[in-house]
């Protein structure tokens, strides 16, 4: 049984007084039974979220890692620095981080590397642009993320990873994909993992969906048999919203 899997992503919201405040908020509600929730916060964030997390079965995460332990590389932050945090999981290859910072799927790949490396859980996000769905690319960009982000990935470290699939035009939009859309594509996925490793490695991957994912909607999600999860930007922002993601999971 795969366990489901709510993380929310802050992106760049949030000082460390409005991330603590939200966390007191959150605190005993979002822990729901048999749902874990995660919260992939700024670095600034980082060291009182994971102390405020203390005792309770809120999980957090960082939004990116160098693929380096250390060096010149000014404005970076690597797996070792997120691994002494106490932080659990890290959100690799994002749309806007591919988009706006060039992360190619080498990168993402080396990322992944990285994360294994330092006791981190990656969650990879893939997922194709307008223009490509138009083009009815969907599928092949998915797979060549997604077996690009596992290159000499264990089979082993392959079960730990969670997969987010965000279709681009719908992040941040308002604009989510059909329900029955969103599980084609995933189960399209868990077969590129099946080809990758085996059958009993797919079973086991974690895969979300994200794409304006707001408590309204996230159980049509979750009830989808290979849709494990949601990665969720907007909404998870306010405390309430986020509290009623991680029960609508369940
Ligand atoms: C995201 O940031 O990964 C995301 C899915 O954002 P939103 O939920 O706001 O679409």
């Amino acid at each position: 049984m795969r366990k489901p899997i709510i993380a929310g992503n802050w992106k760049m919201f949030k000082t460390v007084s409005e991330a603590t405040a939200f966390f007191a908020d959150v605190k005993g509600k979002a822990e729901v039974d048999g749902v874990e929730a995660v919260i992939c916060a700024p670095y600034t964030t980082l060291p009182a979220l994971v102390e405020a997390a203390k005792g309770t079965t809120i999980a957090i995460g960082a939004q990116n890692l160098h693929f380096e332990d250390n060096g010149a590389f000014t404005g970076e932050i690597s797996g070792v620095m997120l691994k002494d945090l106490g932080v659990k999981y890290v959100i690799i290859g994002h749309s806007e981080r591919r988009a706006y910072f060039a992360e190619s799927d080498e990168i993402v790949n080396k990322k992944v590397h990285a994360a294994f490396k330092h006791g981190l859980t990656p969650i990879v996000c893939v997922g194709e642009k307008l223009e490509e769905r138009e083009a009815e690319q969907t599928k092949d960009v998915c797979k060549v993320q997604t077996e690009a982000a596992f290159q000499g990935i264990s089979a082993a470290q392959a079960v730990e990873v969670v997969i987010a699939y965000e279709p681009i035009w719908a992040i941040g939009t308002g604009k989510s994909s059909t329900s029955a859309d969103a599980e084609d594509v995933i189960a399209y996925i868990r077969s590129v993992v099946a080809g990758l490793y085996d059958a009993a490695t797919a079973e086991a991957v974690r895969i979300q969906y994200g794409g304006s994912v707001k408590p309204n909607n996230v159980a049509e999600y979750l009830g989808q048999p290979n849709i494990d999860g949601a990665l969720v930007g907007g909404a998870s922002l306010e405390a309430a919203s986020f509290i009623e993601l991680a029960r609508g999971a369940k």
